[in-house]
């Protein structure tokens, strides 16, 4: 049975080492930024669609290993996915990462992104985690203004 604690810190560890479309895209459609006021996190996520596909992705930001880590992942996990979809997928991630711990995520929606169940061990973190998708859905809903996790 594999740990999902250990494989948790492998990948905050290399995301945060190697973040996935970190950058700015040349003409983002979509743009919005996120703020942890608890932690200091900062991000900024931008957009690029095909019809109601994310066809491009790219967040810069600057922030703790957690929120760093999770950005990256959730670029690469919503790249090529429609809005419908991500939905889905932000919602469940969300549902997981504040559910009980003895509650087995849903790898088969979350995929990679079930490592991030790991997080529930570490409550002061949560909001480090779901940052990036607060921000995202920011992005979608075209808001104009600072998301934050408060
Ligand atoms: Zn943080």
């Amino acid at each position: 049975m594999f740990d999902l604690r250990d494989l948790y810190q492998e990948v905050i560890l290399d995301h945060n080492k190697r973040p996935r479309n970190f950058g700015q895209l040349e003409e983002p459609e979509r743009s919005a930024e996120g703020y942890n006021p608890l932690c200091g996190d900062k991000l900024t996520l931008q957009l690029g669609l095909k019809g109601d596909v994310i066809c491009e992705v790219a967040f810069t930001g600057s922030g703790c290993a957690i929120s760093k880590a999770s950005a990256s992942l959730m670029t690469e996990s919503v790249k090529g996915k429609t809005l419908a979809e991500v939905r889905t997928l932000s919602a469940r991630f969300q549902e997981m990462v504040t559910a009980d711990a003895e509650i087995e995520p849903d790898t088969d929606t979350l995929g990679k992104l079930s490592v991030f169940a790991g997080v529930r061990a570490y409550p002061a973190r949560v909001k480090c985690a779901v940052l990036a998708w607060h921000t995202l859905q920011a992005a979608i809903e075209a808001k104009n203004k600072v998301a934050t996790t408060e």
